[in-house]
């Protein structure tokens, strides 16, 4: 199964992608985690991106595409994958369309967290507080600023994928201001439908 879990920050696709990998035996791929694993590696991609992450900007696309045609080559990703966080813009899922019809291999869906914007604070300050109680390190665009960046980032650059994913037929939209346990149920629900 390959899946696309499209959504603002703060509307809980990392909490939904870690339930789903568990569920169907497929990993979870965050480019996300996979650009702040770069950053603490201090690899020239985590050194390129650094600083535009800290700020809640995008990465170039040419960057984050390239890691994901080459995490998707990786022998647990062959039965599937969830990708979390990726695409962003309208060429990083064209990219992707081209990677997956190279390999003969077609999405099964996309699963749109539907979410108010207001609430997207209060919950990534709420994540930053249960990390720091855990004694884990906050994520530095975890914060109010960087967050407004992100949004923006979000509206201007990866909105229009939802029209992008409607038109292919993909999309499946999910009441993400529901409870996590609720969100779990919506999205069986939407893939046991379009199995
Ligand atoms: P996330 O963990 O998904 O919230 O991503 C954290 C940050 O990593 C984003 O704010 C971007 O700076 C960068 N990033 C993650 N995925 C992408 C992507 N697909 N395209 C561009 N930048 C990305």
């Amino acid at each position: 199964m390959k899946l696309i879990l499209l959504g603002p920050p703060g509307a809980g696709k990392g909490t939904q992608a870690v339930r789903l990998s568990e569920k169907h035996g497929i990993p979870q791929l965050s480019t996300g985690d996979m650009l702040r694993a770069a950053v603490q590696a201090g690899t020239p991609v985590g050194l390129k991106a650094k600083a535009v992450m800290d700020t809640g900007g995008l990465v170039s696309d040419d960057i984050v595409v390239g890691i994901v045609a080459d995490r998707i080559e990786e022998k647990d990703a062959a039965r599937g994958f969830i990708l979390d966080g990726f695409p962003r813009t309208v060429a990083q899922a064209a990219a992707l369309d081209q990677m997956l019809e190279q390999k003969g291999h077609r999405l099964d869906a996309v699963i749109e967290f539907v979410v108010d914007e207001s609430i997207l604070l209060s919950r990534i300050e709420k994540r930053a507080a249960e990390t720091l109680a855990a004694g884990g390190k906050v994520r530095p665009d975890d914060n109010a600023e960087a967050l407004k960046a992100r949004l923006d980032a979000y509206r201007v650059q990866t909105a229009p994928l939802s029209d992008y994913y409607r038109d292919s037929g993909d999309l499946r939209a999910v009441d993400a201001m529901k409870s996590i346990d609720e969100v779990t149920a919506e999205i069986d629900k939407t893939l046991n439908g379009s199995a």
